[in-house]
């Protein structure tokens, strides 16, 4: 079949590969400009040269056999490395974490900046309404790879039941603030976690293959993140800036670069499935949010969807 995949996160691209192997073919798109969704590695400049911040997912577990196999693979191929001050079976991409979905992405064709706001349905297969209008490829078959809150849309006109899902499967809010200093930090602990404003703050470039000056990654906790949802940028990297040097026991320098991002859908919740694919329709559903809100449950959820689609 030819087969449409909307979301080239690490879901979309586990389903990818599974369907290329099963004989497939297949196109993705993505809203984004580049590879990573919410493994995704944000660069900046500042005086002291490029600095790259891991600001979506901190690092992943392999628990799942198939998934462990998965990333001694990325691991042989220089694309993960493990990062034991986050624990036992910690993993972090290298040198940052969006390179497994970067490679992974390389070998499809992947539309970026190319947002899906709608499925057209014809007699002859499935379209896609993109942000510029209908994209002219017909496909036999249409996956939707993004968070549970944006496949629900897409669902809506056609599938109510997963559509349902979808929206009931509710993601929580994170609001991360980056750092990076020209001196390293007096703050013995690398990482820090659960404070009820803080929910995880870590020195990005301890992690392994990473250069460039020293950097943070600060991530609020969900509920601070809910409370201050609507808040500018410049109050939470102050809010957030202010919590970290008294949580650290530190007096926190001008920094060279400091920068707050908002992810509306970071942490998905969950289903009690791990994908669904609608035959009558020609219509499948993956990603972290059927089973739960990490890098792991991705990878497997559209694993899954290929093998539901294939059988
Ligand atoms: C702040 C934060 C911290 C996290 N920490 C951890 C952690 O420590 N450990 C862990 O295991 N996991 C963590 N996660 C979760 C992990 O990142 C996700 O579970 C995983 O990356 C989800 O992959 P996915 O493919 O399902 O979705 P995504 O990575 O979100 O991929 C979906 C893709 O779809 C695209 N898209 C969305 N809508 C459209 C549209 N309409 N048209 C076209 N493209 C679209 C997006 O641009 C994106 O590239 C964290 C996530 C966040 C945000």
């Amino acid at each position: 079949m030819k087969i449409a995949i909307i979301g080239s996160g690490l879901s979309g691209l586990a389903c990818a590969d599974e369907l290329v192997t099963a004989g497939h073919r297949v196109w993705l798109y993505d809203k984004a400009r580049g590879p990573g969704g919410r493994m995704s590695t944000r660069r900046m400049d500042s005086p002291a040269g490029e600095v790259r911040f891991d600001h979506g997912a901190q690092y992943f577990t392999a628990r799942d056999p198939a998934f462990q196999a998965v990333v001694k693979d990325w691991e042989k191929q220089q694309w993960a490395a493990p990062w034991p001050a986050a624990g036992a079976d910690s993993w972090v991409g290298v040198p940052s974490m969006n390179a497994p979905v970067k490679a992974l992405a390389s070998a499809h064709d992947v539309s970026w900046s190319t947002r899906i706001e709608g499925l057209v349905g014809n007699d002859d297969g499935w379209q896609l309404q993109g942000d510029k209008g209908v994209l002219d490829a017909l496909f036999d078959a249409v996956i939707i790879a993004i968070p549970a809150e944006q496949a629900a849309e897409l669902l809506a006109p056609w599938d109510s039941a997963l559509a349902g899902l979808a929206a009931a499967t509710v993601s929580a809010p994170c609001w991360t603030l980056m750092l990076a200093f020209e001196q390293s930090l007096q703050v013995t602990e690398p990482i820090f976690r659960d404070d009820p404003v803080i929910g995880w703050a870590a020195r990005n470039s301890d992690k392994p293959g990473r250069a460039g000056p020293e950097s943070w990654v600060i991530q609020a906790s969900p509920q601070w993140s809910v409370d201050h949802l609507e808040d500018s940028q410049e109050q939470v990297i102050a809010s957030l800036s202010g919590r970290f040097a008294a949580l650290s026991g530190t007096t926190i320098p001008a920094p060279l670069v400091a920068s707050a991002h908002r992810w509306r859908y970071a942490r998905s919740g969950s289903s009690d499935s791990d994908a669904h694919y609608n035959d009558s329709l020609r219509i499948g559903v993956c990603g972290d949010w059927l089973i739960g809100p990490r890098v792991e449950c991705a990878w497997l959820s559209g694993t899954r969807l290929a093998r539901l689609l294939s059988a």
